[in-house]
Parts: C-alpha cells; structure tokens; sequence
C-alpha cells in the first residue's frame, strides 16, 4: 500500500490469520542478476525503435502480485514489438524475509522504500538499505519514457491507479482502460514516491509515471488485476498486440482533497468502510478521534484507502472528490 499509510505499519491487535495469504511467492531465480548492469532488472529492446516502458515490482517487499505477473511474462519470453522494455524486481532482499505466518512484516527492511525518492536524500550521507537500492536504480530512470508501479492493499478497496500530481499522469490514466477508479493525488508528507520524482512531474518534462493499487495483498483476483493493466499498458504503447480486452470499465476519477490523521490513541471508524466507498451526504459522520468528530465535506465523498486500525501521526484515510464519471 503506498498512498494511504505513511508506512503501513502492522496493524495493533492483529487477528492471526486476519489477512490471508492465497498465493504463493513467486521463485525469481532466473532475474535476480539483471541482463544490463542493475540487479533484479532485465531488459528487452525491439529492433523497431519506440518508447521506454519501465515496470516495476516489489517496491514493498510483501506485495508480490506484480512480481508473479512480471515473472510470468519474462518466462513466457516477451519481447516488445517496439521500443525498450524494462521490468524490475525492486526490494528483493525485503522479499526474501516473507513469512506466510507474518505478511505484514516483510514490507522494508529498515525504511519505505516508497518514500524516498528525493534528490536531496538521494545525494545525502545518510545510509539504509533502501537508500542504498534507490541510489542503485537512480540513474536508470533518466532513459525511462512510461513508468508503472505495481502494489497491492492491506485493507480491503476497489483497484486504483495513482496518476500523481502531473496533469501527464492523468492523461495516461485515462488512455488505460481500467482499473475503474483513478486517483489524483499530490503525494505524501512523509517522502516521495517514486512517482513523485521531478523526472516524471516536473513541468516542462515528458516522462510519465502511474502507480497501480491492484486489490487486497495476496489475493489472486490482485494478481488478475495486475495482469490486465500491465497488458494493457503493453498495448497502448504498441508493445504487444491488443489483448481481448475485457470490457472497458466504467472509470472514475477521484481528486484527493483532505488527508485524515489521528490525534488521538483513540481513532476509530464508525463502520468497516473499504476504499473506493462513496458516502453520499456531506457532514455525514465516518469516524471518531477521541472525541472529535472526522464528517465528510461534502456530498459523494470518495474514500481513498482506509486503514481500519491506523495509528497517530499515519494516514487514516484520505477524501476524494469525483470529478468525472
Ligand atoms: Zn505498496
């Protein structure tokens, strides 16, 4: 999950066996050394010039189902009808650490990884392992032309695609035919996604970047999901022929308007909601922080993924308003 919490810690008072594990960890053996220079990427170029395509997989070490549909499409041999094709395995090592018995712990080794893509941090002195990744993966991006991000949610939602905060992120959104809802969003207090790197939002520039929220972590319709998008980004970009598409969802995009944070050690929402529920009627009460009352703002407020147990100081729920059907 990368925009609703600002780490996703694992949830207090967990339920064992409350988040299911349906798959299984894919065996990426045969990626781990890369074919051009960087770890866990391999690269396919057509002899038919075309645009750079980067998609990538475990950004969070647990949420693996963009990594099975990557393995599955490098295994079956795909090469793009045009351009450059690349597909990365990022967190690998966090990978490694997954425990069926204890998903949520695999997320990082010792920082999002989702969260720190700033120059300036980049540049710096200070040291992680995921610092050390991103500093790897960093001066590959200047080539990429499309970027897509593939993740999976703790918490049950409806599938989302992040366009980020350039209007370029929006327009490829809306040239893909589904997930249905598309979020628009200025990323994160708490560090920059790699969305949010000037590369992809800088005005002036062209590359573009969407990070996809594929369904609830380790649940094979995420995986389906998945699939679909990735083949349908392959396609707009001329890389494969169209899949049969499946049909055309109806799409909403959501603008995110207010970021909701507990105060309080006493934050609870006042029913089970999933994300992509709209609450019909401004000023309708969804959550209590001690005594304070969170309402919505107004009429068809969208909720960007709640997290039903979040802490103080990390992102309850963000509110979206629907600009467009
Ligand atoms: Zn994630």
């Amino acid at each position: 999950m990368t925009s609703g919490a600002a780490t996703e810690p694992a949830p207090r008072n967990r339920v064992p066996g409350e988040f299911p594990v349906r798959i299984a960890p894919p065996d990426l053996s045969h990626w781990r050394a890369g074919n051009f220079g960087l770890p866990g990427f391999i690269q396919r170029k057509a002899s038919t010039p075309g645009p750079h395509l980067m998609i990538v997989s475990l950004m969070h070490g647990n949420e693996f189902s963009g990594a099975i549909v990557l393995d599955r499409l490098l295994r079956q041999g795909l090469t793009p009808q045009r351009g450059t094709l690349t597909l990365g395995f990022i967190n690998l090592a966090a990978f490694d650490r997954f425990d069926p018995t204890e998903p949520t712990a695999s997320r990082f080794i010792d920082e999002d990884l989702n969260r720190i893509w700033d120059e300036a941090l980049l540049r710096g002195g200070r040291d992680s392992h995921e610092l050390a990744r991103a500093r790897q993966i960093r001066p590959f991006l200047n080539t990429v032309d499309v970027l897509l991000d593939l993740h999976s949610m703790l918490w049950p939602s409806d599938p989302l695609l992040l366009a980020g905060s350039a209007s370029r992120g929006l327009e490829l959104a809306r040239r893909l035919p589904l997930p249905g809802l598309v979020v628009v969003d200025s990323g994160h207090a708490g560090g920059r996604r790699l969305i949010d790197h000037p590369h992809f939002v800088a005005p002036g520039g062209s590359a573009i970047a969407n990070l996809l929220e594929a369904g609830q972590h380790w649940q094979e319709e995420t995986v389906t999901m998945t699939e679909q998008t990735v083949l349908a980004m392959l396609a707009l970009h001329g890389m494969i022929d169209a899949p049969a598409a499946p049909a055309r969802a109806s799409r909403r995009i959501a603008m995110v308007t207010h970021t909701i944070s507990p105060t309080t050690g006493q934050f609870a929402f006042v029913a089970p909601y999933h994300g992509g529920q709209v609450i019909p009627s401004r000023n309708t009460l969804i959550a209590l922080d001690g005594t304070a009352e969170i309402r919505t703002p107004y009429d068809d407020c969208l909720l960007v993924m709640p997290s039903l147990r979040a802490s103080r100081g990390h992102t309850a729920v963000r509110l979206a308003r629907i600009e467009a059907g």
